[in-house]
């Protein structure tokens, strides 16, 4: 956890020295010293030209920070009919992207070869051996396996062991799975507005609708990532079904199926590729019943908003995807939607804000996943991915 606190400080506020670090760490700098020199020797971080000394006197400060030869990171988006790579240095910046396109197999045969090549391909980029890879599936993943359970739009990938895939073709060690969502939270947290704060939720828009939740400084998995299905939470009793099979989930209210057939019904132009950017300018160009759709969804999406702040309490929402299009009438709309929801909390009203890391959150926060797995590991990790029956036989008394 030490190692954390004084990695996310760099992130934070950039190169500090060893007085800073221990400053906004609270760490003692003995304890300090210690940690920091074990990260110097494993070439993470290195000593930068010394500052000149302050008026006040004093040595001239050493600022820490990531060494330039460190070792990167990989972060992989696996979607439907795509894959995106991207090698990010281990102080967060985009190095080099790669990306291939592959068609619905039934053997998944073609996703395999279009996630093998695209990760070799920007590893072959570093100079130094990556750290590890962290992918990010848009779908339910079993994050203790690597596996792949369900992708809505791609059933092609379903039981995929992506992990075991990467590890045995690229000789990857490290590989970490995980669903998007939670994959973009760590992107904010490592990278982005969630760095300093323990508490947030990161907020994914469009198509789907998906969370991922930081808490006390970890992203919330459950029992080998099943939680974090908050686009299925039910939102209204015997409402419209949904593709998971319920009823009245948030998603059959605040995603795009829902904007599309309601802009349809209103006679709103460009009413079937509708999105947040769209509506956001028929609203402001007065077309009648835009600002009246616009205001509804905002309410929609503040109602799953709502039921996570009552929970969780998480105090900041993050946005991701679509919405951000819709820019500040759409936010400020969903953000007093979500005030006049709730009562007064102790920690004040939650805030709702746009990400700012635009379209790279989702590969910088895969990368995110290696660097949470690296130097915070909450709980036993198996140190290979094994498949779930081997799993489940090894559990057995
Ligand atoms: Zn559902």
């Amino acid at each position: 956890m030490n190692r954390v606190r004084i990695l996310q400080s760099l992130y934070d506020f950039g190169p500090l020295s060893r007085a800073e670090l221990a400053r906004v760490t609270g760490l003692s700098r003995s304890a300090l010293t210690v940690i920091v020199e074990e990260l110097v020797r494993q070439g993470l971080l290195t000593q930068e030209a010394a500052r000149p000394s302050s008026p006040a006197g004093g040595k001239p400060a050493r600022p820490l920070w990531f060494a330039p030869d460190s070792p990167p990171l990989i972060g992989v988006h696996l979607l439907p009919g795509r894959v995106e790579a991207a090698l990010v240095s281990a102080g967060g910046k985009v190095l080099t992207k790669a990306e291939r396109l592959f068609s619905a197999e039934p053997d998944a045969k073609a996703a395999v070869e279009a996630l093998v090549s695209a990760t070799a391909e920007v590893a072959g980029a570093a100079s130094t051996t990556p750290l590890g890879v962290g992918v990010a599936v848009g779908g339910m993943v079993d994050s203790d396996t690597g596996t792949v359970v369900k992708v809505a739009l791609a059933p092609e990938l379903d039981g995929l062991p992506v992990g075991r895939t990467l590890q045995d073709r690229l000789s990857m060690d490290l590989v970490c799975v995980d669903m998007h969502p939670r994959a973009q939270a760590l992107g904010d947290r490592w990278f982005g507005q969630g760095r300093g704060r323990s508490h947030f939720a990161s907020v994914y828009t469009g198509e789907a609708l998906g969370v991922g939740l930081v808490l006390g400084g970890d992203v919330h998995r459950g029992p080998a990532g099943a939680g974090g299905e908050v686009g299925h939470s039910i939102v209204q009793v015997d409402g419209e079904p949904c593709h998971c099979g319920q009823r009245g989930c948030w998603e059959t209210l605040a995603s795009h199926s829902w904007l599309r057939a309601q802009a349809a019904n209103r006679g709103l132009p460009g009413a079937t590729t509708l999105g947040a950017g769209a509506l956001s300018r028929l609203a402001a160009a007065r077309v009648p019943d835009a600002a009246e759709l616009l205001g509804e969804w905002a309410d929609n999406l503040a109602v799953g908003l709502v039921n996570l702040h009552q929970v969780f309490a998480p105090g900041l929402f993050i946005l991701h995807g679509d919405t951000v299009a819709g820019g500040e009438e759409l936010r400020s709309r969903i953000e007093r939607a979500l005030h006049s929801r709730i009562p007064p909390h102790p920690g004040g009203p939650p805030q709702v804000a746009f990400t700012a890391l635009e379209d790279q959150a989702t590969l910088l926060g895969a990368a995110g996943l290696v660097l949470s797995r690296h130097f915070n590991t909450p709980g036993p990790t198996p140190p290979r991915h094994t498949p779930p029956e081997e799993r489940t036989r090894h559990a057995m008394p």
